[in-house]
């Protein structure tokens, strides 16, 4: 028996792209969505409570790890993961079907998968009955079924054998899932191949779960064969549960997944990212730890409001990253957060505006594939300005143009301010912002004295149990979130 997860349509584009609510007995989360990664109980370097109010609706951890460290007992001894990390943002756990099959030495047989731990060393054996377990002690909201996930590359022949294995253990799994207060979802695998894909949705909506993932993706094929595989998947999935796209985040592999009716993704580049220095914006991908912004005395991005941006400039979060604080990872991922958020807000406004073809049409531009210098300059604007704005695109608004408050307030420095072009392209698509000089006014000489005016992705938190959420799908600024870098691969 499993709870109900509920997935409810409010609106949907010409293209499949859905706005929705997945109703869970700790909130109600607005879809499309954004899941970023904690694999160890841990958002890395980012206390519970400053997840909230980035605009983060749902968070993701990982079966495989915690098996190992500390052990699911431990933390069913706590109380359960909510208890543990002290959160009540709901949280999804993978089975560890990914991370098994990623190891080089195990061995693959109908009852499951045996292995090596990282940790001990000690042989042990992963099969969906001991996934569910390990996932019901974890008391996540949303488990998902043990699965294959198959390797880049695998044969045909392979893949078959393959795709009717895992229809078997989703069947065990759901056969071991008994706790009655967390969804299960099963997952669709098949590769490559379009009827492999349509055989496994089949067989696996057949089973019957509250939701369904699409694995096997981001492991290498690139956005044109993602896209090719979601073209010939999706639309065999039910149309009345909720979709969720495994192991996918950058910002253009969003907005595709999310025009191919998927609702649901995670990735790890948005934390992962942040701790290196690179960061999401409304114009595109920075490092922070370009020199060009060590006496820039702009917030990350003008437009954010989250709390990085609201009370500390670009040279700041580049002296953190040279003198190597772990401050640094922490601002960075509360911003990375908060943009993800933000940015899946937008787009899910977007579709109810009926303006997501626009949307679509920003984000390529801002975020392109294979970035080229013409494409990016293309895109490009001052912070603030109208051209950037590519999120508040959906509700035909772009964001207002009046400087961010940090903005406004942030003081020249130092006597020499030589005026900058506009954002420029580095060779991997990154952006320079426009400097202090690029932007031309100056005001009183402090930052960080900001009006404590509620950061608006405070209201994305989710519904308490028993109060769902009724509220539209956005505040008109939107919310973000997000995980960057390497994709984690599904
Ligand atoms: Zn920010």
């Amino acid at each position: 028996m499993t709870c109900p997860a509920p997935w409810t349509l409010e609106a949907e584009d010409a293209c499949g792209a859905r706005a929705g609510t997945l109703t869970l007995p700790r909130g109600t989360i607005r879809t499309p969505v954004f899941m970023p990664v904690g694999t160890k109980a841990a958002v890395r370097t980012v206390p519970p409570h400053m997840i909230p109010p980035t605009g983060t609706q749902i968070w993701l951890a990982n079966t495989y790890h915690l098996s190992q460290r500390p052990g699911e007992d431990v933390v069913k001894k706590a109380g359960g993961l909510h208890k543990f990390m002290h959160t009540e943002l709901p949280v999804l756990t993978d089975s560890g079907g990914f991370q098994v099959f990623s190891l080089d030495k195990k061995e693959v047989s109908e009852e499951g998968v045996k292995f090596t731990y990282e940790v001990d060393g000690k042989m042990t054996f992963l099969t969906s009955e001991r996934s569910m377990q390990i996932q019901q002690d974890l008391g996540s909201d949303i488990a998902m079924v043990f699965d294959e996930c198959l390797p880049f590359g695998a044969d045909r022949a392979y893949a078959e054998r393959s795709v009717a294995r895992t229809t078997r253990w989703e069947k065990r799994s759901k056969l071991a899932h008994t706790r009655p207060d967390q969804a299960l979802f099963g997952i669709v695998q098949g590769g490559f191949w379009g009827d492999l894909r349509k055989r496994s949705a089949e067989e696996i909506q057949e089973i019957g779960f509250d939701g369904y993932a699409i694995g096997g993706l981001s492991v290498g094929e690139g956005l044109g064969i993602m896209c090719d595989v979601l073209d010939q998947t999706t639309p065999h999935m039910s149309k009345q549960h909720a979709r969720y796209l495994m192991g996918v985040g950058r910002p253009l592999d969003l907005v595709e997944g999310v025009a191919r009716g998927v609702d649901m993704f995670d990735c790890v580049i948005a934390t992962r990212h942040a701790r290196s220095g690179t960061i999401y914006t409304s114009v595109g991908r920075i490092r922070l730890t370009d020199t060009r912004y060590q006496k820039d005395m702009y917030p990350i991005d003008t437009s954010c409001r989250c709390y990085t941006c609201s009370n500390f400039t670009r040279a700041y979060l580049h002296h953190l990253f040279k003198v190597d604080d772990p401050l640094s990872a922490t601002l960075s991922t509360v911003h990375n957060l908060a943009f993800y958020a933000r940015f899946m807000a937008e787009m899910r406004q977007s579709i109810v505006d009926g303006t997501f073809q626009t949307f679509r049409r920003r984000v390529a531009e801002l975020y392109p594939e294979n970035p080229s210098p013409k494409a990016v300059a293309g895109g490009g604007g001052k912070v603030g300005s109208k051209s950037h704005a590519v999120l508040g695109a959906g509700r035909g608004q772009p964001l207002p143009a009046t400087p961010h408050p940090a903005t406004s307030a942030a003081p020249p420095r130092g006597g020499k301010h030589a005026a900058r072009p506009g954002p420029a392209a580095s060779p991997d698509g990154e952006r320079d912002l426009p400097t202090l000089d690029a932007r031309g006014p100056s005001g009183p000489s402090r930052v960080g004295m900001l009006p404590a005016t509620p950061h608006p992705a405070g209201s994305a938190a989710p519904a308490r149990a028993g109060k769902p959420t009724a509220r539209p799908a956005a505040s008109p600024a939107g919310k973000p979130r997000g995980n960057g870098g390497g994709k984690r691969g599904r």
